[in-house]
């Protein structure tokens, strides 16, 4: 029985975002429109991204085993829609753009992200 509260979700090969885990953002809409920050995580088949200190949600949550009750605050996922990425060199809120250039030890073509605005390539965040 599907869930009507249930939003569709896309195919996961059709499943990408511009936007990545460790970029930082800005937030274009809703309550804090104009606040920058980190891409926590992402969920591509969703659109959507969870940003550092942005759409924090307050949770009240009972005691349980080893939890004390309290007020959570909570980061909520934003739509991709309504953020845009911040240049890792320019330090700008830019487009991105796409290019595939031979990089690495094995010169294997690879996608990257350019920004639109100074023409270079955006870092990535390496996994820890
Ligand atoms: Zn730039």
């Amino acid at each position: 029985m599907a869930n009507p509260k249930m939003k569709e979700r896309k195919p996961l090969h059709l499943a990408k975002l511009h936007v990545h885990k460790g970029d930082t953002v800005l937030v274009l809409a809703g309550k804090d429109r104009g606040k920058r920050g980190k891409v926590i995580s992402t969920a591509p088949r969703d659109g959507k991204v969870i940003v550092e200190g942005v759409n924090i949600a307050k949770k009240h949550v009972r005691a349980g085993v080893g939890v004390a009750a309290g007020i959570i605050e909570k980061p909520m996922p934003l739509q991709v829609s309504n953020v845009m990425v911040v240049c890792t060199e320019c330090g700008e809120p830019t487009r991105i753009g796409h290019d595939r250039i031979p990089i690495g030890a094995d010169q294997k073509p690879r996608t990257r992200r350019i920004c639109k605005r100074c023409g270079k390539p955006i870092e990535e965040h390496t996994r820890d």
